[in-house]
C-alpha cells in the first residue's frame, strides 16, 4: 500500500513483499539450521478399531521444537518446505526418527503397530521417499509392514508419473498406501482402487457434520459403502465426540482418530497407549475438546 506517498518514490521493493522475502528467507535459513540441530521431532497419535477401540497404527506429526518459539505447528512451515525443497530433507528426517521409534520400541519389548508417515508430492521425485524409506528401514531393521505411507488427495491427482511410479515402488516394498483428507479433492473412488490405495482417511470436514446433518451422515455412508464394495477401508479423522463414534459404529466406518481417543502426543505418551492397547475402555483419555 501507498507506493505513491512521496517518501517512498526511491524504494525499488514494496516494503511488505520486501518484509515476505525477508521473513521467507529467514525461515527458510532457520529450517536448515533446525535439521542441523535436530529441532523436528514426531508426535503420535493413535488410530483404533472403531468397535473394540484397539491401537491398530499412529500417525507421526511433525514439530517443530523452536528453542525462541516453542513447539512450532506444521502449518507453519511445511508450506515453504514444500515450495523450497526443503521438504526432501525434513521428510529424510521424518522416515529416520519414525523408523528408529519403532526400532527403539521393539528393542523395549513393545508390541509394535504400524507407524503412518505424512508425505508431500514434492518427495516423490526421483523416488525419493522410497529409496530413502528402504534405507531407513534397513538401517534400522525394521518390516516395511510397520510403515504406512500417506498421500492427500489432492497431490495424487493429475496423474504424475513420478507419483504413481513411486506409489507402485511404496506397495513393492509393502507398505499400506493412504488417501488423506479424502473428500477434499476431485478424485473418484475407481481412480484411487486403480492406484490401488489400501486406505481412505475422511478429511474431518465431514466427521464434523456428523452429528449436524443428514446429509453429513449420508455422505459418509456412500463414501463407506463404495470403499468397501471397491475393497478399501475406511479411517474417519478428526472425531472430537462420542456421539460421532456412535454414528461412525453404525455406520461400518473401520477404525477412528481424533481428539475424542486423543490428541498426538510424544513416543513417551504413545508408549503408555500401547501397553494399554486398548483405548476406548475406561479410562478415557482425557480430551479438553470435550465433555464427553
Ligand atoms: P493430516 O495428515 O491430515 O493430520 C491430521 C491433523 O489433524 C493433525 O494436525 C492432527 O493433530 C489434527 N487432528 C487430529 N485429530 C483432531 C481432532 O479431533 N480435531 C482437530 N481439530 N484436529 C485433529 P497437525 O499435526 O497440525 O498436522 C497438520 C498437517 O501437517 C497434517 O495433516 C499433514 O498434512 C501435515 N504434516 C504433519 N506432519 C507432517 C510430516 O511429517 N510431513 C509432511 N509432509 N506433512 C506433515
Ligand atoms: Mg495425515
Ligand atoms: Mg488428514
Ligand atoms: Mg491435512
Amino acid at each position: 500500500a501507498g507506493k505513491n506517498e512521496g517518501k517512498g518514490q526511491y524504494r525499488f521493493f514494496d516494503p511488505a513483499l520486501s518484509n515476505t522475502l525477508n521473513s521467507r528467507a529467514r525461515l527458510k535459513q532457520s529450517m536448515l539450521e533446525a535439521i542441523e540441530r535436530d529441532q523436528f521431532t514426531l508426535f503420535y497419535q493413535p488410530r483404533v478399531d472403531v468397535h473394540s477401540g484397539e491401537l491398530l497404527s499412529m500417525e507421526a506429526l511433525i514439530r517443530w521444537q523452536h528453542p525462541e518459539l516453542g513447539i512450532v505447528s506444521p502449518a507453519e512451515f511445511i508450506p515453504l518446505a514444500e515450495s523450497t525443497g526443503i521438504i526432501v530433507r525434513i521428510g529424510e528426517v521424518v522416515i529416520d526418527q519414525a523408523c528408529a521409534q519403532l526400532a527403539a520400541w521393539r528393542d523395549a519389548g513393545l508390541r509394535l503397530v504400524p507407524v503412518s508417515i505424512n508425505v508431500s508430492p514434492k518427495q516423490f521425485l526421483r523416488g525419493g521417499v522410497q529409496r530413502q524409506l528402504s534405507a531407513a528401514l534397513h538401517r534400522h531393521r525394521v518390516p516395511a509392514s510397520l510403515i504406512e505411507v500417506e498421500i492427500t488427495e489432492s497431490a495424487m491427482m493429475g496423474d504424475h508419473d513420478e507419483i504413481l511410479a513411486e506409489l507402485a515402488a511404496l506397495r513393492a516394498l509393502g507398505v499400506k498406501l493412504h488417501v488423506d483428507d479424502f473428500g477434499t479433492g476431485y478424485s473418484s473412488l475407481s481412480q484411487l482402487q486403480r492406484l490401488k490405495m489400501d486406505v481412505l482417511k475422511v478429511d474431518r470436514a465431514f466427521t464434523s457434520e456428523l452429528g449436524n446433518s443428514k446429509e453429513g451422515k449420508v455422505f459418509f455412508q456412500a463414501i463407506v459403502s463404495m470403499a468397501h464394495a471397491l475393497g478399501m477401508s475406511v479411517v474417519a479423522e478428526g472425531v472430537e465426540t462420542g456421539e460421532q463414534l456412535d454414528i461412525l459404529r453404525g455406520l461400518d466406518c473401520n477404525e477412528v482418530q481424533g481428539y475424542y481417543i486423543a490428541r498426538p502426543v510424544p513416543a513417551a505418551g504413545m508408549q503408555d497407549m500401547m501397553q494399554r492397547r486398548f483405548l476406548l475402555g475406561a479410562p478415557q483419555v482425557a480430551s479438553a475438546e470435550n465433555s464427553a
